[in-house]
C-alpha cells in the first residue's frame, strides 16, 4: 500500500490514513477498530498466532491455507472480496461515484482515488461532500467484516469440533452494515434536530441543517420520508409505479443553483414525453429544456429554495394538466 511511493507520497498517504482515523463522522468503536487495523494490532497472523491459529480459518475450511494478514482477511479472502463488491455496487448506484475495489488502498486504508487540482470546482466539492459517508460506510464494512472474520475464526477452532458459523455469509455482513449506518445517520439527524434547536443564529451556510443536508441527503445516501429518515445505501431503490400501456408518459425535472457571490440564483427544466405501446414498448416523442424564470424576491436572500418565485412555462404546465390556482 505504500510500495513505489516517493518519500514525499508516503508522508501525504500517511497524513490521509491520519485524517481518516480522525474523521469526525466515525462512531467511537468503528474509530477504535479502524486504529487497531492500521496499526496491525489485530492477534492474528503469523507473527502473534501458531500452526493453523495462524491460518484464515474461512479459507482453512475450503481446503486453502493462507497465513490471516490483515490485508488477507479484509481484502483478499473471497467473502471479503464480495463484500466489497457489494459495498461499490450500491455506492455507484447511489452517488454515480464507481470506486476500484481491487485496490487495497481503497478497502483497507479507505482512501478514495482524489479528483486532481485541475477538475471542476463541482467535481472536488461533490467528492468533499461525500467524504463523511464514506468514512462511515468504510470504517463500518472493516468492523462488520472482522467480527464475521471472529465468529468463523471460533467455529472453525471450537474445542468440541469444527462447525459452521452464524451470520458470517456475505449477506449477514452486508445487512450489518446497512443497519449499522442507517443508526448512525439517524443519530446524526437527531444531533442536529437538537444543535438546530441549541445553536445561536449561526451564519447561514454553517447552520446545522445545512450541514445536515449537503452531506446526507444532497449526496443521495439517505432520504426523508414520511415515515422517517431511508437510508439509500444497501437497499432496493423505492418502488416506481409500473407504466400502463397504450399511455403517454411525461417526465419532468427540474434543477435548481443557488445565488453565489454576485452570479444570480439559475435554474432551468427538462421534460420528455414518451409513448407507450401496447405492447409495453416506449417511443421519444419530444424532448425539451429551457431556462425558467426565477427572481429572488429578497435582495440578500441565501435560501434561494424558500424565497425563489418560480414561473412555470406554460407549455409544462399545459402538459402535466397543472392549473395555477
Ligand atoms: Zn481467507
Amino acid at each position: 500500500m505504500f510500495d513505489g511511493l516517493s518519500q514525499t507520497q508516503r508522508l501525504a498517504r500517511l497524513g490521509e490514513v491520519a485524517g481518516a482515523l480522525t474523521h469526525w463522522a466515525l462512531p467511537e468503536q468503528e474509530r477504535h477498530h479502524l486504529c487497531v487495523t492500521m496499526h496491525h494490532g489485530h492477534f492474528q497472523g503469523a507473527v502473534k498466532r501458531k500452526g493453523d491459529q495462524a491460518l484464515c480459518a474461512r479459507c482453512l475450511a475450503k481446503g486453502a491455507s493462507h497465513e490471516e494478514t490483515v490485508v488477507h482477511a479484509v481484502h483478499e479472502c473471497p467473502e471479503s472480496t464480495e463484500v466489497w463488491a457489494g459495498i461499490a455496487r450500491t455506492w455507484e448506484a447511489t452517488t454515480s461515484e464507481p470506486l476500484d475495489m481491487s485496490s487495497p488502498v481503497l478497502t483497507v486504508l479507505g482512501l478514495r482515488p482524489r479528483p486532481s487540482a485541475d477538475a471542476p470546482t463541482q467535481a472536488r466539492e461533490r467528492f468533499e461532500a461525500r467524504e463523511p459517508a464514506w468514512r462511515l460506510l468504510h470504517a463500518v464494512t472493516l468492523l462488520k467484516l472482522h467480527q464475521a472474520r471472529n465468529r468463523v475464526h471460533m467455529a472453525y477452532h471450537d474445542p468440541k469440533g469444527a462447525r459452521d458459523a452464524r451470520l458470517s455469509k456475505p449477506k449477514d455482513i452486508l445487512r450489518a452494515i446497512r443497519l449499522r449506518v442507517t443508526q448512525m445517520v439517524q443519530y446524526e439527524r437527531t444531533k442536529t434536530t437538537h444543535a438546530a434547536k441549541c445553536e445561536p443564529k449561526a451564519a447561514p451556510r454553517q447552520k446545522a441543517w445545512h450541514r445536515f443536508n449537503s452531506h446526507w441527503l444532497t449526496t443521495g445516501i439517505a432520504t426523508l420520508t414520511k415515515g422517517g429518515l431511508r437510508l439509500n445505501l444497501l437497499s432496493a431503490p423505492p418502488p416506481t409505479p409500473p407504466v400502463p400501456p397504450g399511455t403517454i408518459l411525461i417526465r419532468v425535472a427540474a434543477s435548481l443553483q443557488p445565488a453565489k457571490g454576485q452570479r444570480p440564483p439559475a435554474s432551468a427544466w427538462a421534460m420528455e414525453v414518451l409513448k407507450v405501446a401496447r405492447d409495453g414498448t416506449q417511443t421519444t416523442r419530444l424532448t425539451a429544456r429551457g431556462a425558467i424564470a426565477a427572481t429572488a424576491t429578497h435582495a440578500n436572500a441565501t435560501n434561494t429554495r424558500t424565497w425563489l418565485k418560480f414561473i412555470l412555462p406554460d407549455d409544462i404546465a399545459l402538459a402535466i394538466g397543472y392549473t395555477p390556482a
